[in-house]
């Protein structure tokens, strides 16, 4: 069953210029993408986004960090999209992250680790809502694709 996931492309990401790599990996996966921006997180976004780690040690600098700079929300969807794409972020830590991942291939710090994407589908809908409003979202091209294809 189709799901939906909320990905971000962090500001260490933005900044890096790897927007399009990150992108085209889901692309090619196999992933339809139903929303995307390019915005700056205001406060009250990062800390609705990270409330679940409110009062940790790396909490101030969390939001210090997604608060930097743009990142590149996104909403994919697609089989299994929230464990898969979960799996091709790899593990938080770059140097448990497998080969091959994206944290593995373009991270070096636990803390700047380039990409967000939600745990469970319970965040999935928690974080699309702070980020995206339903109707910017772009369910149903695959009928648009049709009538442009098709000229109907
Ligand atoms: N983070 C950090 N230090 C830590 C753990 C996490 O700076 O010890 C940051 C890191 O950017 C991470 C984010 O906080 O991606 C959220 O942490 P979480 O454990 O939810 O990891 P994720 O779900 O992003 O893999
Ligand atoms: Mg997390």
């Amino acid at each position: 069953m189709a799901e939906r996931t909320f990905i971000a492309i962090k500001p260490d990401g933005v900044k890096r210029n790897l927007i399009g790599k990150i992108i085209t990996r889901f692309e090619e996966k196999g992933y339809k993408i139903i929303g995307l921006k390019l915005l700056l997180p205001t406060l009250e976004m990062a800390e609705k986004h990270y409330e679940e780690h409110k009062g940790k040690p790396f909490y101030p600098r969390l939001i210090e960090y997604i608060t930097s700079g743009p990142i590149v929300a996104m909403v994919i969807e697609g089989c299994n999209v929230i464990a898969e794409a979960r799996r091709m972020m790899g593990a938080t830590k770059p140097e448990a992250a497998e080969a091959g991942t994206i944290r593995f291939d373009y991270a070096v710090s636990q803390e700047y680790n380039i990409i967000h994407g939600s745990d469970s589908p319970a965040s999935a809908e928690r974080e699309i809502a702070i980020y995206f409003k339903e109707e910017e979202l772009c369910s149903d091209w695959n009928t648009m694709l049709e009538i442009v294809t098709n000229g109907k």
